[in-house]
């Protein structure tokens, strides 16, 4: 097997608390771009999905990024973009600008596009139609730089799904329309990413949205991002077998699933930090009764409300009461229930917003248990 083969079949994990050095570190080991053509056009394509700091557990360290940036401008590259489209209901570009991404723009004279603003195309899968922003056709060489990050729905984001942040946001309601899982196995047929560096360093276990991230002090890279995501779903304590995407990816020819431990190589055995324990998932992370086809950022929005109010020792609304998703759209829904979002607009009792803020479904919740 040549060394290219093998580095494929392998992921390289580095642990410390600076992911600048982290990260050249990495890129040194496995010098990724030896054999790429100076003129290739290279797309960076973090998770920005909102507008906060990284420390808050949502969104890809800069540092990681600048790295990335700084290794291949040493090696003669120019032709780099950075690509990114926040979730639905939030600014893409307002995330460049929280996240410190504005900055490293300006710092390395290297452009940002927003893919909310781009125009789109229409792949073709059997069986499916992915619309896809336009910019992926301009880029030779991905790089995903994902977080090991919870999600509300899929429980796991890491490489696979970080793409969804390469479509419209449209398409990306009509994926959760469609159930997620098979849309992102498919959506990876017709994206490559050649290199993946996923952040470990203080994702949020429980929700893309971030806000209460765990030291974890990982960074790893790797080439096959079903592997990446195998290994990814053993770091926050979840099986991998749990995440249908991961394998329908595999049956799709995306990747390979890990197989053996072995296929982690440590770049710094004998050093790393000690791995925060996983705490135990949030209890109202998982079931909210009618829920049907809900985009993330509206759940996420739900669920964080949910929380706020149980911490300050709020009178809670049943969870049985609650309904959001776009599977609601056009109905009027029981009587009793309190529609969440636009596509319960129908609703006797609804609150608008597509999303709505956490802040906004708080207030409303209050406003029902009192009134
Ligand atoms: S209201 Fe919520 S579920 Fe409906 S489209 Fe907007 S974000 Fe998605």
């Amino acid at each position: 097997m040549n060394r290219k083969s093998q580095m494929h079949e392998h992921l390289y994990e580095i642990h410390g608390n600076d992911p600048w050095t982290m990260t050249c570190h990495l890129l040194e080991y496995l010098q990724p771009f030896k054999h790429l053509p100076a003129h290739a056009v290279i797309g960076i394509k973090p998770n920005l999905v909102t507008a906060t700091p990284a420390g808050h557990g949502a969104t890809t360290h800069p540092q990681i990024v600048e790295a990335v940036v700084a290794f291949l401008q040493a090696g003669g590259f120019s032709r780099i973009k950075i690509i990114e489209s926040a979730w639905v209901g939030e600014s893409t570009a307002k995330a460049f600008e929280i996240c410190g991404y504005t900055a490293l723009s300006k710092k390395y004279g290297i452009p940002l596009k927003d893919l909310k603003q781009d125009k789109v195309v229409e792949k073709q899968v059997p069986g499916m139609d992915i619309q896809v922003c336009r910019q992926m056709e301009t880029i030779d060489y991905l790089i995903n730089v994902p977080l090991i990050k919870g999600h509300c729905q899929t429980r796991l984001t890491c490489a696979l799904k970080n793409l969804k942040g390469v479509i419209p946001d449209a398409e990306k309601r009509r994926f959760h329309r469609l159930g997620l899982h098979r849309p992102i196995a498919l959506l990876n047929t017709v994206v490559t990413q050649h290199l993946i560096i996923a952040d470990g360093i203080c994702p949020d276990p429980f929700f893309e949205e971030g806000g209460r991230p765990s030291s974890l002090q990982c960074i790893a890279a790797g080439f096959d991002p079903v592997l990446m995501d195998s290994w990814a779903a053993g770091v926050l304590e979840l099986d991998a077998a749990d995440i249908p995407y991961i394998r329908m990816a595999a049956e799709a020819g995306v990747g390979q699933s890990m197989q053996s431990i072995d296929q982690v190589v440590s770049l710094n055995t004998g050093s790393r930090l000690p791995r925060a324990h996983m705490p135990d998932h949030d209890p109202l992370a998982g079931d909210i009764l009618h829920e049907s086809q809900a985009c993330s950022a509206c759940r996420s929005s739900l669920v964080n409300a949910l929380n706020r109010l149980k911490e300050n020792g709020k009178t809670l609304i049943p969870v049985e009461r609650i309904a959001m998703g776009q599977g609601h759209q056009g109905s009027t829904g029981a009587p009793d229930l309190l529609g969440i979002g636009d596509c319960t607009a129908d609703f006797v009792c609804h609150l608008p917003g597509c999303p709505p803020s956490p802040e906004d479904i708080s207030a409303f919740l209050r406003h029902c248990n009192t009134g």
